[in-house]
């Protein structure tokens, strides 16, 4: 159960929501008189290059006078990243050290067209190109080259046997037992919802560690309190393919009963993108790569409708597998929230009430270890079947693929 703190949110969501949209408009203001203030070199150059990230995932912005076609001359298997961008200029002294995946860069016109050559420091590659265009406070195009530790860079120095390679591989989940320590969550007539949501993420964690597939990580294993900016954190660091957040619902009607999922709503992405502009413990939990804020913003709302679209999809395949089983599903099951422990800009994240602790039966579903076990046998499956499923398209439908 989420509503108490949904409400708390809620209270305080006006005046910090006024606030940022005052700060966004000084920011505006502040931005717009620089850039008429400074001279800023002809419209077709490359004005900046940024970096962000670290030494696993590095995100490449380059801020444009207009926009351009990119294309891959080398894509780092040579040690290096080459890309040309054509009908653009190099602005001056645009070279120097680069941070996290790339050592040093360079940009020097060759033919008509402008090489930006990015020197790595270690094995990396391409993961993904796109073209901004202005907007969201940012006055230029931006070309975005995010590149990622290749597998054999990142097993360096000792390279384990293959078999730990194969391990490595599999896909990652991180399971949320709800509340927990000072927050008992919701109160059935026997049980406590932080208790019954650690049981059922142990015994989910075995269920599918029992498959071979999965490597699988618990946000809390003990009866402790763990602020939801950390949940999220730990997902994020580790590099989860899944976070799944485990719950129980309460009502006041005692006859409502069901299980239900939701993923993170438009609303919710919206604020997450406003408390990423605020400065305080969220806006380091939500930290992407770069170092702009106003570029960090945009690519912090795209790389979120990307994971919004794998939530849902993950959040379609668990509910069609629960549907199938005896455990009963609320009528409209699927419901969008903005839910602070789904705002992991870049992990596909579901809460899953796995029902209503004050109702009788489902109470004695969540206490009843058999009955409870069941349930998270067909969670695992549910997670299973989702990861077997041939993959929907995760590309932003806004981006452009770099024209290369
Ligand atoms: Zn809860």
């Amino acid at each position: 159960m989420y509503g108490r703190w949904r409400d708390n949110l809620a209270r305080w969501g006006v005046r910090e929501w006024a606030m940022t949209g005052l700060a966004l408009v000084v920011i505006c203001a502040v931005v717009l008189t620089a850039g008429r203030g400074l001279a800023f070199g002809s419209d077709s150059e490359i004005k900046a290059v940024r970096f962000g990230g670290d030494a696993q995932r590095t995100r490449i912005v380059l801020d444009l006078g207009k926009n351009t076609r990119g294309q891959v001359i080398e894509d780092g298997s040579t040690g290096r990243v080459v890309v040309s961008m054509s009908g653009i200029t190099p602005g001056r002294g645009l070279d120097g050290n680069g941070s996290g995946l790339v050592r040093s860069y360079e940009v020097s016109a060759t033919g008509g067209a402008t090489r930006v050559r990015l020197d790595l420091a270690r094995g990396a590659e391409i993961e993904r190109r796109f073209l901004l265009p202005p907007g969201d406070g940012a006055q230029n195009y931006r070309y975005v080259i995010d590149l990622k530790a290749t597998g054999a860079a990142a097993l360096i120095p000792a390279a384990p046997p293959r078999r730990e390679q194969a391990r490595a591989e599999k896909p990652l989940i991180v399971i949320d037992a709800g509340h927990g320590g000072r927050d008992p969550g919701a109160q059935g007539v026997h049980a406590q919802e932080k208790a019954v949501t650690l049981s059922a993420a142990r015994e989910l964690k075995a269920a599918l560690e029992r498959t071979g597939r999965y490597r699988v990580r618990l946000t809390r294993d003990g009866d402790v309190y763990v602020v939801h900016g950390r949940r999220v954190q730990i997902a994020r660091d580790a590099g989860a393919d899944l976070f799944i957040s485990l719950h129980a619902d309460a009502g006041t009607d005692p006859a409502l009963r069901g299980a239900s999922v939701y993923t993170l709503s438009e609303q919710g992405a919206g604020r997450a993108v406003r408390e990423f502009t605020r400065g305080d413990d969220w806006q380091r939990d939500l930290r992407l790569p770069g170092r702009d804020p106003s570029v960090d913003r945009i690519l912090l709302d795209m790389t979120q409708r990307a994971t919004q679209n794998r939530s849902a999809q993950f959040a379609r395949v668990l509910l069609t597998h629960l549907e199938g089983g005896d455990h009963p599903l609320l009528r409209r099951s699927h419901r969008d929230a903005g839910l602070a422990v789904l705002l992991a800009p870049d992990v596909p994240a579901i809460l899953f009430e796995m029902g209503f602790i004050t109702n009788p039966e489902d109470e004695r579903v969540l206490t009843d270890e058999r009955a409870r076990r069941r349930l998270m046998r067909s969670v695992a499956e549910g997670i299973d079947r989702y990861f077997r499923e041939p993959s929907a398209p995760v590309m932003v439908a806004g981006e452009v693929a770099g024209g290369g």
